[in-house]
């Protein structure tokens, strides 16, 4: 009976860039997200102004929620547009 080398099977993959991700607003220590900076905003959202999931940016909990009252208003007041293509 050979005996082979388990390679990472099943286990998640250690080495694709594993940037360790952590809340941009908590390492900022911001007490709220400022809906009017639009910039900043949009480093959350894909190019077609989609509100990146929190896995992708990292964002934790608490702050993601706040992120998307944040955008949503941002796209009311028109600093930052629904749909861009
Ligand atoms: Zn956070």
């Amino acid at each position: 009976m050979a005996f082979e080398k388990k390679d990472n099977k099943g286990g998640r993959p250690m080495n694709r860039k594993s940037r360790k991700k952590v809340c941009t607003f908590c390492v900022e220590k911001s007490d709220f997200i400022d809906y009017k900076d639009s910039q900043k905003l949009r480093r959350f959202m894909s190019e077609r102004s989609k509100i990146l999931p929190r896995r992708v940016t990292g964002t934790c909990a608490a702050h993601q929620r706040e992120l998307t009252v944040a955008i949503k208003r941002a796209r009311h007041l028109a600093l930052i547009a629904y749909i861009s293509d």
